[in-house]
C-alpha cells in the first residue's frame, strides 16, 4: 500500500468514524488525519489500522479505537503551550496525537517491551516533544508536574490521588473509571479555582490499570 492510499484511509477514518459522530475540533480531526496509526501497531494488524475498532498489540494490550482517541483528546482540549501527562502509552499512538497538540507530553507505560518499542517508533518519527518513561503511572510524575492535561488510558476503580493532585489550575483529566471486565465511566476531572469537578462523559470498555492501583481494592 503506498503513502497516499493510508493517507485516504485515514483521512476516511476522520470523516466516518470521528466527525460523523461527535468529533468536531478541527485541531484533532487534522491531527488524527496526520499521525501514521499504522506504524504504531505490530505489522502482523496493520492491515487493521483503519478499523472503527480496538485492535489487540502485544502483551494483551490494545491500541484503543480511533473514535475513543479522538473523544478523549477533544474532552481535555488540547492547547498549543499545553503539559501533558498519558498514563498507559501503550503503542504511543494516543502520545502521538497529543504530541501533534501540545507542547510537551510526558507518556508512561507500565510494561517494559511497549515502553521500549513505542519510545523507539515515536522517535523514529520525530515526536522530540515526547518523553516516555517506563514505570507504574499511579504516582503519576511528579518532577514534571503540575499538568494542564491528564489522559489515563487504562481503568482504575478508583482515580489515583496523584494524579489529581498533580492537575494544574484550569486542569482537564480525562479517565475510564470502573471494574475489569465491567462497562466503565469515561469521566472529566477538572479543577478550577482549587475546586475538583467530576463530569460523566460516556460509557467505556478499558484494559484495566494494574500496579499499586489495584492494591488499594
Ligand atoms: N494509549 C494507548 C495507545 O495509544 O496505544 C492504549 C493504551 S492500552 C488501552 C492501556 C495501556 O495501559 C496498556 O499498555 C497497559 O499496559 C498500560 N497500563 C496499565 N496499567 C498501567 C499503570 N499502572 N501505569 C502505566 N501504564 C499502565
Amino acid at each position: 500500500m503506498t503513502q497516499e492510499d493510508l493517507a485516504q484511509q485515514r483521512e476516511q477514518m476522520v470523516e466516518t468514524q470521528l466527525e460523523s459522530r461527535d468529533i468536531q475540533s478541527e485541531r484533532v480531526l487534522e491531527a488524527m488525519k496526520k499521525v501514521p496509526r499504522h506504524l504504531f501497531m505490530p505489522e502482523s494488524v496493520r492491515q487493521y489500522a483503519y478499523i472503527d475498532s480496538p485492535v489487540p498489540i502485544d502483551q494483551g494490550q490494545t491500541i484503543s479505537q480511533p473514535y475513543i482517541v479522538g473523544l478523549m483528546t477533544q474532552t481535555v482540549d488540547p492547547k498549543p503551550g499545553d503539559r501533558a501527562l498519558e498514563v498507559g502509552t501503550g503503542s504511543g499512538y494516543q502520545a502521538a496525537v497529543l504530541g501533534e497538540l501540545v507542547q510537551e507530553v510526558y507518556t508512561i507505560e507500565i510494561i517494559p517491551d511497549l515502553a521500549e518499542r513505542a519510545g523507539k517508533t515515536l522517535s523514529d518519527l520525530g515526536y522530540d516533544n515526547v518523553e516516555v518513561r517506563q514505570g507504574d503511572g499511579y504516582q503519576g510524575w511528579p518532577e514534571k508536574a503540575p499538568f494542564d492535561i491528564i489522559l489515563i488510558t487504562a481503568a482504575p476503580e478508583k482515580i489515583p490521588q496523584p494524579l489529581i493532585d498533580q492537575l494544574a489550575e484550569g486542569g482537564r483529566l480525562v479517565v475510564p473509571v470502573g471494574p475489569q471486565g465491567e462497562i466503565q465511566t469515561l469521566t472529566l476531572v477538572t479543577r478550577e479555582k482549587g475546586e475538583v469537578k467530576r463530569t460523566y462523559i460516556t460509557d467505556v470498555r478499558f484494559v484495566p490499570m494494574t500496579g499499586e492501583v489495584q492494591q488499594l481494592r
